[in-house]
C-alpha cells in the first residue's frame, strides 16, 4: 500500500497554494474512510488562476514558440506520467475505488493524450483562398488564450488530459477545475508541466466546489474558451454563462448508450463487449453500454450469459485487484451507489426484474452487484435515466424498425452499438442511430484518434481526434492588396 501525503495544495502560476475555501476531506471509496485533504480554491483563487493564464498568454512565451517545440513540452508531459505511472495509479485508485489495473489504463490514456496532441502541434495549417490576381489571401489559426477545463470525477486524469494536451499544443493557457470526489492524483498532471518547464500560468490545477469554484471559473470574464465534460445540468449552466460573456463552449456529458443486437452477431464477441461496456469502471463511463437492444430470438440467451457474466465478477477494494479479470471496484461515492440501488429498486416495481445484482455489498464502502434487468419498458425511468453504475437493461425488438426507435428514443445520442456479420445492415443502422459515435462489433472501438461527442442532449462539440484541435484555435483571415495586381 502505498502511503497518500496527508494535504494536496492546488497550482495556480507555477506555485503550490492553500485554497481559499480551506480543505476538504477526500475519502477512500472502498471503505469510506478518509484518504486526505485537498486545498479547496474560491472565487478569489479562481480570479488569480484566470490572471496567471491571462498573463502567460499574453506574454507570448506559448504562442511565439515553435510549434514543434510546444508539441514536444506536450509529449514529455505524457512521459513524465507513464514515468510515475504505478504511483499515480494507485493513488487514483485509492480516491476513485477503480480496480488498480483500470488506474494504470486511465493513466496511460492520459499519457497517449499528450503524445498524440504534441504530434499535432505542427500540423494545424491555414489555407490560401484565390480571390483573384489583385490579392494574396490565407487563413491563420490562433489559440483563444485562456481555456477553462471543468472535470468530472469518473476519469479525473483522461478527461483533464483530453482538454489539456491540445489546449497547450494549439497555445493555449489553462485553468483546470478538478473534480472535488477525486481530485488528488490531478496534482499529478500540474507536476507534468513543471517537470517540463512551461511557462508559469500556462496550466493552473485548482480543485474547488462545483457551485463556488465551478461557477466562478465559466463565468469569469477573463475566460476565452470553455471545455465542460459532467452532467446535463451542469452542462445547461455553463452553457448559459459562456452565451452570457459570449464565449464559445464545448460540452461534453451524459449518455443512456444502446447495443443494438441480431441474431447472426458473434455473441461471444458481444460478451466481452458487455464486460467493458458496462463493467469498466463500475459503469461510470459517460459512453457506457446501459441498454441492450437484443431480437426477441436470442433475448432469453443474451439475458442468461450477461447473468452468467455478472455473478462471475469479483467486486472488491480496486487496490487488490491489481491485474485485469473478472473483478470490479467501488462506485466512487455512497451519493451515486446509493441513486443506482434506487434506480434499479424503481425499475423492479416498474416491473422490471433484476436477474442478477440490484444491491449493494454488505461490507464497507460503496459497492454495487453487477446487475441484469429484464423485463424493462423502452420509455421507462431505469430505460431513460443515466445511472453511472454496473446495470445492464435488456430490451428485446422484433424487427430493426423496432430496434431503432428503441434506440433513438431518449434525450441523449452520445454513442451506439451494433453487433450484427450483416455489414449492409451495420451500415444500416450505424447512418440511423442518432449519435456521435458508433461502434460495429466491438463497444469502445476507436482511440485517442477518432472524434468523440453526443448528439442531443449529451453535447456539443468533438473532443479527440483532429477535430478536437478545432475547438482550441479560431480562425483569421489575411487579404493582401496587391499594388502590382500582378
Ligand atoms: P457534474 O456535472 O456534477 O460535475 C462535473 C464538474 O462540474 C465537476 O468538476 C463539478 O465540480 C463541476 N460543477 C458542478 N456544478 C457546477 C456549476 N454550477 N458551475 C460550474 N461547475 C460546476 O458531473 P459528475 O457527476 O462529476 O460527472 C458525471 C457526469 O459526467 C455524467 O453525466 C457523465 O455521463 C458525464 N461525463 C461525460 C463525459 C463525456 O465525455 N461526454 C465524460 C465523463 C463524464
Amino acid at each position: 500500500m502505498i502511503s497518500v501525503e496527508p494535504y494536496w495544495r492546488n497550482f495556480i502560476d507555477g506555485r503550490w497554494v492553500d485554497g481559499g475555501s480551506g480543505r476538504l476531506s477526500v475519502e477512500d471509496p472502498a471503505t469510506g474512510e478518509p484518504l486526505a485533504e485537498q486545498a479547496i480554491a474560491d472565487a478569489a483563487d479562481v480570479d488569480r488562476a484566470v490572471s496567471a493564464a491571462r498573463a502567460c498568454h499574453d506574454s507570448g512565451t506559448l504562442t511565439q514558440m515553435r510549434p514543434c517545440d510546444r508539441g514536444r513540452k506536450v509529449r514529455r508531459m505524457g512521459d513524465f506520467l507513464l514515468e510515475n505511472l504505478e504511483e499515480i495509479a494507485s493513488l487514483l485508485t485509492l480516491e476513485a475505488g477503480k480496480p488498480l489495473w483500470e488506474s494504470r489504463i486511465e493513466v496511460e490514456g492520459a499519457a497517449r493524450y499528450f503524445e498524440y496532441y504534441g504530434n499535432q502541434a505542427e500540423t494545424l495549417e491555414g489555407r490560401s483562398i484565390p480571390l483573384g490576381a489583385g490579392y494574396l489571401d490565407f487563413t491563420v489559426y490562433e489559440p483563444f488564450g485562456v481555456c477553462a477545463q471543468i472535470i468530472p470525477w469518473n476519469y479525473p486524469l483522461e478527461m483533464a488530459a483530453r482538454s489539456i494536451a491540445p489546449a497547450l499544443a494549439t497555445g493555449n493557457a489553462c485553468v483546470v477545475k478538478t473534480p472535488e470526489l477525486d481530485p488528488l492524483s490531478s496534482a499529478w498532471l500540474a507536476r507534468a508541466a513543471e517537470a517540463v518547464e512551461l511557462p508559469a500560468g500556462a496550466v493552473n490545477v485548482i480543485c474547488g466546489l462545483g457551485g463556488e469554484a465551478g461557477a466562478a471559473l465559466s463565468r469569469h470574464p477573463g475566460v476565452d474558451q470553455i471545455v465542460f465534460t459532467g452532467s446535463v445540468e451542469t452542462g445547461s449552466r455553463i452553457a448559459t454563462e459562456a452565451a452570457r460573456n459570449v464565449v464559445p463552449c464545448v460540452l461534453e456529458l451524459g449518455g443512456k448508450s444502446a447495443a443494438l443486437v441480431w441474431p447472426d452477431a458473434d455473441l461471444d464477441r458481444f460478451m466481452d463487449s458487455v464486460r467493458w461496456g458496462i463493467l469498466f469502471n463500475s459503469g461510470q463511463v459517460c459512453s457506457a453500454m446501459s441498454r441492450a437492444i437484443v431480437h426477441h430470438s436470442i433475448h432469453d440467451e443474451i439475458v442468461e450469459r450477461a447473468a452468467d457474466l455478472a455473478r462471475s465478477i469479483s467486486v472488491g477494494p480496486g487496490i487488490e485487484r491489481d491485474t485485469f479479470g473478472p473483478n470490479m471496484g467501488a462506485m466512487i461515492s455512497r451519493g451515486q451507489r446509493e441513486r443506482a440501488e434506487g434506480l434499479c429498486a424503481r425499475a423492479e416495481s416498474d416491473g422490471a426484474r433484476a436477474v442478477t445484482g440490484g444491491r449493494p455489498l454488505n461490507r464497507p464502502g460503496w459497492f454495487l452487484e453487477p446487475t441484469i434487468l429484464e423485463g424493462v419498458a423502452p420509455d421507462s425511468e431505469i430505460a431513460q435515466t443515466e445511472v453511472f453504475g454496473p446495470v445492464l437493461s435488456v430490451i428485446p425488438f422484433r424487427d430493426d424498425a423496432e430496434a431503432l426507435a428503441i434506440s433513438n428514443g431518449t434525450p441523449y445520442g452520445l454513442v451506439g452499438g451494433v453487433f450484427t456479420s450483416d455489414v449492409e445492415r451495420a451500415m444500416s443502422a450505424a447512418k440511423r442511430i442518432r449519435a456521435g459515435q458508433i461502434f460495429v462489433n466491438e463497444w469502445y472501438a476507436g482511440g485517442v484518434e477518432t472524434p468523440f461527442g453526443g448528439y442531443g442532449k449529451s453535447g456539443y462539440g468533438r473532443e479527440k481526434g483532429r477535430e478536437a484541435l478545432l475547438n482550441y484555435v479560431q480562425t483569421k483571415n489575411v487579404a493582401i492588396a496587391l499594388s502590382s495586381g500582378a
